[in-house]
């Protein structure tokens, strides 16, 4: 299976919003997510490779901070559960990432009443 060249690198339609994403893009040689609303598509078994079979859209459901300070996208796929974690494009929506970074502290899984007063001291 050599199939290199297909004409599959223009870019694609976010499957979320359906805009328009240009393939060119900063600080990666594969975009492939959305830099909108950050949704992504299962095309790849190896990055870049798009060989999957799956096609399914891929939710990001986390951001990952890597040790050298990079940011990096986790996104889980809708078909298949595949999970995945994407570098950021340079052109990705700040507001959309910290969105996604604060998810959990708006909808946090334990309860934060614990932190309740007397707890820190010193207050805000
Ligand atoms: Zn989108
Ligand atoms: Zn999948």
């Amino acid at each position: 299976m050599s199939r290199k060249s297909r004409p599959e690198r223009d870019g694609f339609t976010c499957m979320r919003c359906r805009r328009e994403v240009s393939d060119q893009s900063f600080g990666t040689r594969h975009r492939n997510h959305c830099p909108y609303c950050l949704w992504s598509r299962h095309l790849d078994d190896e990055p870049g490779d798009r060989r999957s079979p799956c096609r399914s859209p891929m939710e990001p459901i986390g951001i990952e901070v890597r040790a050298d300070g990079e940011w990096a996208i986790i996104h889980r796929c809708a078909g298949c559960g595949t999970l995945r974690t994407n570098r950021l494009a340079g052109d990705d929506h700040e507001l959309a990432l910290l969105g996604l970074a604060l998810r959990p502290l708006a909808r946090p899984a334990f309860p934060l009443d614990l932190l309740g007063p007397g707890a820190g001291g010193g207050g805000w």
